[in-house]
């Protein structure tokens, strides 16, 4: 670990000095993984979700009144000042709801943002944080209980149905989260969509349209924030959530599809390849971007105190 850390910070300070085109062919999950400390720039989410990188970030407080930041020493515990603002927000009302003593927080984003060594393809600009399914009984867990506890899943092993964990106050809190005009979406596993689907009413659209399935998410949801007022260099993601469901709750044959063709694909016949015909480019991944990848504007934040 030491020797690994020793070897980031040596390829860190060697990019730093480097000429332009070397550092741009650099990885830049190594740049932004072997930052501690956040840059001394006012607050910007540079890019997008995943792919970016981020100015100006705040911790968010390993504790508080109404939270603990779990899994501290991935130091990924920062994020933009709305994102702190809303977090701070959010476990407030889940200790007023009867989830439990508010919440426990999982990833946001580096100190500096952009892509990460290992896990998220997004959470790279300060927008983005996982909220654990674990509601919580204690908020004086110890660093080490921190690094030791595990949530719990909200989704069936076969995952057609929610847990026994699901609930009234469950169901709540993401109506608290996603009625916030702050929040972009949120992601969560379909079968909680599913079920909430199942009573859902017309005043329930708004707020039910935010929520997004996607694969995993099983023992945490993930609530992505909308670009800030006047934040230039962050990108708006499309399609929208209003498009994503045609002006609806989103309760329709594309959430189904998440527990009966994704689960089960259907036997397509074996077609016969045109020999001529090439594979579709696959897309980086964002561990494989270099710096050349990312806004230029990241540059910046790698080389600002
Ligand atoms: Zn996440």
């Amino acid at each position: 670990m030491k020797l690994r850390s020793t070897l980031l910070l040596a390829s860190l300070c060697a990019a730093l000095t480097a000429p332009l085109p070397a550092m741009s062919q650099q990885l830049a999950k190594d740049l932004f993984g072997a930052f501690r400390a956040p840059s001394k720039q006012d607050p910007m989410p540079i890019g997008s979700y995943a792919k970016g990188c981020a100015a100006g970030m705040l911790k968010m407080p390993e504790n508080g009144p109404h939270w603990q930041s779990m899994r501290l020493s991935r130091n990924r515990n920062w994020g933009q000042p709305v994102m702190v603002e809303f977090l701070m927000d959010l476990s407030y009302s889940a200790s007023q709801i009867g989830w439990g003593k508010g919440l426990y927080i999982g990833d946001i984003s580096q100190p500096r943002g952009g892509p990460m060594i290992t896990g998220h393809a997004s959470h790279q600009i300060g927008l983005d944080a996982d909220i654990w399914w674990l509601a919580p009984t204690r908020l004086d867990l110890t660093v080490g209980e921190r690094e030791s506890l595990s949530s719990i899943p909200m989704r069936s092993a076969d995952q057609k149905s929610v847990t026994a964990a699901w609930g009234p106050a469950a169901r709540n809190l993401l109506k608290v989260a996603a009625s916030d005009s702050r929040v972009d979406r949120i992601f969560v596993a379909a079968a909680i969509k599913l079920e909430i689907c199942k009573t859902a009413t017309n005043a329930d659209t708004a707020w039910l349209q935010k929520l997004r399935p996607v694969a995993g998410h099983d023992t945490h949801f993930h609530v992505r924030l909308k670009c800030p007022a006047g934040a230039k260099a962050c990108e708006t993601q499309t399609p929208t959530v209003a498009e994503l469901s045609k002006g609806g709750n989103g309760c329709d044959e594309t959430l189904t599809w998440w527990v009966t063709d994704y689960l089960n694909p259907p036997k397509t016949k074996p077609g016969k390849k045109d020999p001529d015909e090439e594979d579709p480019p696959k897309k980086k991944h964002p561990r494989q971007f270099t710096m050349a990848d990312l806004p230029k504007q990241c540059q910046g934040v790698l080389e600002a105190n």
